[in-house]
């Protein structure tokens, strides 16, 4: 078995998790101290075909994964009608939803209260468009750092889990692929010496390939299919477009 941010290498740890005996549980129905739960949590920093290739395979395999969307993303609208069609066809596959959210948000309010109920919008309007939240997590974390005003327990309300407190962190496995590397090496080399110990494992599907390409070669191919998908909208909704001499390369490199 050869390490890779491949499909092929990501079913093949799944297989891995499943012959061990593992089986995914959300943040919420998880169980504190019984073994072999896996919490199989994707961050969507970067939204691609990854990420539907990722969680078909999940399924496949009987595997259901947390799925954290961000409402504030630059980079792809929750509201769309791909995005909205992606999210029914995760709930239809038995996957879970939650909130990522970018705690440099709120650093726009000063006092805690203002904090409160920005968080407390946040959540309301992540219940309208992705339904039920299982939990959510931060992008980012450092950036939070040792401040714990996003924490569930600080809130006068009910939040959802978070995936950063420390029954999910201190007091388990928690594996990450951020920045697509593993700081304890692939995770597929550590499955057998778990003993069936619970973990957290966090995949960022955007960072998976059909083929295996560096970093920079998968944030190229993300960058340049986002360029077609412009193209091809300005296309659709400007009918002089394709007769007038305005060069699309003008528009975007100069
Ligand atoms: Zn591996
Ligand atoms: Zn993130």
């Amino acid at each position: 078995m050869k390490c890779s941010f491949t499909y092929d290498h990501y079913r093949e740890i799944l297989q891995l998790f499943r012959n061990e005996g593992y089986k995914t549980v959300s943040f919420s129905s998880f169980k504190p101290k019984e073994p072999y739960q896996l919490i199989l949590r994707h961050d969507i920093d970067f939204l691609g075909i990854n990420l539907s290739i990722l969680t078909d395979l999940e399924m496949k395999i009987g595997f259901q994964s947390i799925n954290h969307f961000l409402m504030t993303s630059e980079v792809y609208n929750i509201n769309s009608l791909a995005v909205k069609s992606l999210i029914n066809r995760l709930r239809k596959n038995g996957h879970h939803l939650g909130l990522h959210i970018d705690p440099t948000l709120f650093s726009l309010y000063s006092s805690k209260q203002e904090l409160q109920n920005e968080f407390k919008n946040l959540i309301n309007i992540a219940n309208i468009y992705l339904g039920p939240l299982d939990s959510y997590s931060f992008h980012r974390p450092a950036i939070i750092g040792t401040n714990k005003d996003l924490f569930p327990e600080n809130f006068p309300f009910q939040v959802p889990k978070c995936a950063y407190s420390d029954e999910f962190t201190k007091s388990m496995i928690y594996r990450s692929d951020s920045r697509r590397e593993w700081q304890n090496g692939c995770i597929c080399q550590e499955i057998k010496d778990l003993d069936g110990r619970s973990l957290q494992l966090l995949i960022h599907a955007n960072w998976w390939d059909l083929e295996e390409i560096n970093r920079e070669q998968n944030l190229k191919n993300y960058v340049n299919t986002h360029l077609r998908l412009i193209k091809g909208y300005l296309a659709n909704n400007l009918s002089f477009l394709l007769e007038s001499k305005i060069s699309l390369k003008d528009f975007f490199i100069g």
